[in-house]
C-alpha cells in the first residue's frame, strides 16, 4: 500500500523521479519526452532522439526539461546509439551494408558515427598527467 499526496492509500507500483530521485506512486508521475542524441528506443526506433523524463511534479519535469534543452544533440552520437542498437540485438551484422539497413542510416553516416564514438572512446578515461 502507498500513501498518496491526497492521502489515500492504493496498491501501486513505484515511480522514481529523474531529478531528486524521490519515490512516489505511479498515477502521480509526471512525464513526457526530451530531444536526447543518446537515447534509442530498444523496440521503436520512432522514439529515438528523444528520452522519456519521468518526474515527481511538475517543477521537476521542467527542470528536466530545461536540463536537456541545453545538452548538445549530436547527430553522430544518435547515430552511433542506433548502430550499438544493431550490433547488440537481433542477428549478427556482417557488413556496412547490412548495417545500413538495419540502421536505416547511409555509409557516410555510419562512418561518422564510428569516428565520433572512436573519438570519445579515445578521451574517455585519459588521465591528465
Ligand atoms: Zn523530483
Amino acid at each position: 500500500m502507498w500513501k498518496t499526496k491526497s492521502g489515500k492509500t492504493e496498491k501501486t507500483r513505484l515511480e522514481l523521479c529523474d531529478l531528486c530521485a524521490g519515490t512516489f506512486a505511479e498515477s502521480e508521475a509526471v512525464r513526457g519526452y526530451v530531444p536526447d542524441s543518446s537515447s534509442v528506443n530498444a523496440s521503436n526506433d520512432w522514439f529515438d532522439g528523444l528520452r522519456l523524463i519521468t518526474a515527481c511534479s511538475e517543477p521537476h519535469f521542467a527542470i528536466m526539461q530545461e536540463i536537456y534543452r541545453y545538452r548538445p544533440f549530436a547527430d553522430e552520437e544518435l547515430w552511433a546509439a542506433k548502430i550499438t542498437r544493431a550490433l547488440t540485438t537481433g542477428p549478427p551484422v556482417l557488413t556496412i551494408e547490412e548495417l545500413g539497413c538495419r540502421t536505416g542510416l547511409h555509409v557516410p553516416e555510419i562512418r561518422r558515427a564510428i569516428a565520433w564514438h572512436n573519438a570519445r572512446l579515445g578521451t574517455r578515461g585519459r588521465r591528465e598527467p
